[in-house]
Order: C-alpha cells, then structure tokens, then sequence
C-alpha cells in the first residue's frame, strides 16, 4: 500500500466528506509561502495553512528555537510548576495586548480558547453573587467546533445535529455598514429583557462566516455600551491577531478595549497548537478567594506546552521586527491594486480588503454561502495550476503568509483571473 492508500484506510479528516471529495495530496515539506508534494510538484499556500502560519514553513528560526527547547524540557504539568517560556510569552504578549488585559490563560488551541473565554465571563458573574447566562453574539460568527464555541457560533449546517444540546445564545446582526444601526437596537433590546453576562465578537472580521467585514464606528458602538452596561466583551481574536488586520489586533482599531482577549492560530507563527486567553484584573480578582469554590477549574494536559510557548517566542521575535510590518503593508498595497483589477470583471462583487485579506464574491445562479457549489470546482481549478486556495462557498479570499513574495502573489492574482473568466 502506498502512503495515500494507508491514508484513505486509516484517516477521518477534519471538514471533509470522503463521499464527494478527492483525494488529499501528501504534502512532503514546505519552505516560505510554498508547499512540495511527493512527486515535486510545488504549490503556493495562499491560505496561510488554515489561516495559522505568518512567516512560512519549516522556517529555520523557529525551528531552531524548538530544537533547542525540545532538548531541555518537552513539557511539564502547569499547575503548581512553571516554566520560562510560558512566563516569558505571556510578557511579551501583554505588550501588545490593550494595557487593560493583564494575565495570561493558555489552553492548546483557539476553540479551547474561546471556551476559557467563555467560562471566565460566566464564572465571573457567579463568584461576584450576580449570577447571569445570558450570551450575545454575531450572526454568521464562528468560533470553533466543541459545544461551547458552537454555541455562540452561527446555527447553521455544521451544527444542526447538535442544535437541541447548544445553549441558548441571542443573536445580533453583525455590524456592517448597512447592518450597524440595526445590529446596535438588537443589542439594546436584548439588554432590556435580559441581564447580559457577556458579549462575543470576531472584531472587524468574521472569517469562517464568509471574510465579512464589520463598519468599525459600528463595532466600537456595541463595545462601547456593552462597557456601559457592565457586559464582558470578548474579542476571538484568534483569527485576527498577529497582524492579520494590518494591526497587531484588530481590537486595536477602537478607543474601547475588550475585557477578554482570545488568541491562537497565528500565535505560534502556525508552528505548534497553542491557545491563550487573556483577562483583565477585575475579572481575574473575582477568581481569587479563600474559598476554593471561586477556582477556575480549566485546564488542558498540554497546557503551556514549553515548545509551542517556545514556537510562540520565536514567532513575536520575527513578528516584532520592522521588515514583517513592510511586508504586511506591502501585501496590503498589492491587493489594493488586484482589486481594481478585480473590479472589471462583472461576475465579482463586494471587493473587500482588510490588512493581509482580500475577498470578493462570484456571483453565481444559487444562493450565496458556504454550501454553494463553485466552491469545489475553483478549489480544483487553483489546485491544478499549483495555487491553495479554499474559496467559501462563492466567495474567494486571499489570506497568505506574510513572507509570501510579490512574484508568488502576483501568481495567485493572475491565477484567480484566469479561473474567473474560464466560468
Ligand atoms: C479558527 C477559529 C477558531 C477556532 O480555532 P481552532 O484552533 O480551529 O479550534 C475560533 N475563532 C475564530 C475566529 C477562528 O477563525
């Protein structure tokens, strides 16, 4: 049996319905934006590896950096030991985060993350005596797949077989710029009938939901009274962060910080599985008590994994220097340009760009979103001419590594092209 064949008796792939789809291609190794198959043949990760990786694969530095750590200490239990890599990340961390956010929860990936999140809002309000369940979030937001992160994600057919178990979660349209007032009213009426605990948001950009982007004036606008109303904000920023948006967060786009903060993907530079969590000091105050009742009891095995703090370290280091915000700025510049020449073709709607991202919609003869067929023949399409990319539904997004060079973006761009005028 060859590798492919074993891969096919002994895999169950994430998001993949093996009745339909083809095959999976065995990736043999990577290097910067490109990624090599078994026979040689070499494709550009134009999605970032599921969105995760910053400054490419198999990167030297990084993988030096866990080399080095793997030899002095794998890993160790978290709780009652600790480790420099975890002290040092969550430090350098929380200089970038709002100066509001003060401590540092890891758990191992961003659904977890969001999980912590969650949980901490809640517990917050029960250790306080001011117990409160009710949770505000996006429509078409999406915030992982464990039941929690399900629950404040978009009901939709990813989850419909769980929809009964889901927690009951009120829903606000996101605020786009048509959508701001409305979303703001909803929000306002929910808090009229309901003590709100808290309120969750991907801020600026809801990726899973189809690269939609918010009006940031209307996103600050909820935050803002959600402070006023003494509702915990959490931002997922787990798919914003490090950059993605053109800022180090997209939180940083408003005057009025979260009070949670929960990160991953682009964390370990898309080394290595790590979540975090951050708080502020109110909010971890609640936590400490006499009384053990007022324990946060969450943690995850691989909590503070030492090597993917280390990948996490190593990652900020490359990420801090001036050369990755040229290139971030640079690839921002590039799409800005793609989308005038986007804009001519008549089947292309909604050019949208924020930082690292572009995004447009094909307009197609079925309904618009996820399910939409021409997903999977554009897939095919960019695949035979070497390009990953993985169009949602009708819509197609570019979401790639910062290191990706111009030569290799003005490949993605022009394959693009070709694939939308050949419908
Ligand atoms: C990917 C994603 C998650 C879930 O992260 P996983 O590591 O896949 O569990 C949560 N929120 C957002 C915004 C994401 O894009």
């Amino acid at each position: 049996m060859n590798l492919l064949e074993k891969d096919q008796l002994y895999i169950w792939h994430p998001f993949t319905q093996s009745g339909i789809e083809d095959i999976s291609i065995p990736i043999t190794s990577g290097e910067g934006a490109i990624l090599f198959d078994e026979e040689g043949n070499k494709y550009i990760d134009a999605i970032s590896s599921w969105w995760v990786n910053l400054h490419g694969h198999a990167h030297p530095y990084i993988a030096d950096k866990i080399n080095q750590q793997l030899r002095t200490l794998e890993h160790v239990i978290f709780a009652g030991f600790t480790h420099a890599p975890a002290i040092l990340l969550a430090e350098r961390l929380l200089q970038h985060t709002p100066k509001n956010q003060v401590k540092v929860f890891y758990s191992d990936n961003g659904s977890t993350s969001i999980e912590v999140g969650l949980k901490m809002a809640l517990q917050y309000y029960y250790n306080i005596g001011d117990p409160r369940t009710c949770v505000v979030a996006l429509k078409n937001s999406y915030h992982g797949d464990t039941f929690g992160a399900m629950s404040v994600g978009a009901r939709d057919s990813f989850n419909v077989a769980f929809e009964p178990l889901l927690f009951n979660v009120q829903f606000i349209d996101a605020p786009t710029k048509d959508l701001a007032e409305q979303s703001f009213l909803q929000l306002k009426m929910i808090a009229k009938k309901y003590k709100i605990a808290a309120f969750i948001y991907e801020p600026l950009l809801q990726g899973s939901g189809g690269m939609l982007m918010h009006d940031i004036e209307g996103l600050h606008q909820l935050i803002k009274f959600c402070k006023e109303e003494n509702i915990i904000c959490v931002a997922d920023e787990v798919l914003t962060g490090f950059g993605r948006t053109g800022k180090f967060f997209a939180s940083e786009n408003m005057s009025t910080a979260p009070d949670i903060m929960c990160l991953s993907k682009g964390l370990t530079g898309g080394t290595m599985a790590l979540g975090v969590t951050t708080c502020t000091k109110e909010i971890f105050d609640a936590f400490v008590s006499q009384d053990k009742s007022k324990t946060f009891y969450h943690g995850h095995s691989y909590t503070a994994n030492p090597l993917a703090c280390t990948a996490g370290l190593a990652s900020l280091d490359l990420l801090e220097k001036e050369e990755c915000w040229i290139q971030i700025k640079a690839i921002e510049n590039m799409h800005l340009n793609f989308a005038t020449r986007l804009s001519q073709y008549k089947n292309v709607e909604q050019v949208r760009i924020l930082g690292t991202i572009i995004a447009f919609d094909l307009r197609t003869d079925e309904r618009s979103g996820y399910f939409n067929s021409i997903s999977t023949y554009l897939k095919r399409e960019f695949l035979k001419k070497q390009i990953i990319l993985r169009p949602l539904g009708n819509t197609v997004y570019i979401l790639p590594p910062y290191c990706i060079t111009q030569l290799q973006l003005e490949k993605v761009y022009d394959t693009i092209i070709e694939v939308i005028k050949e419908l």
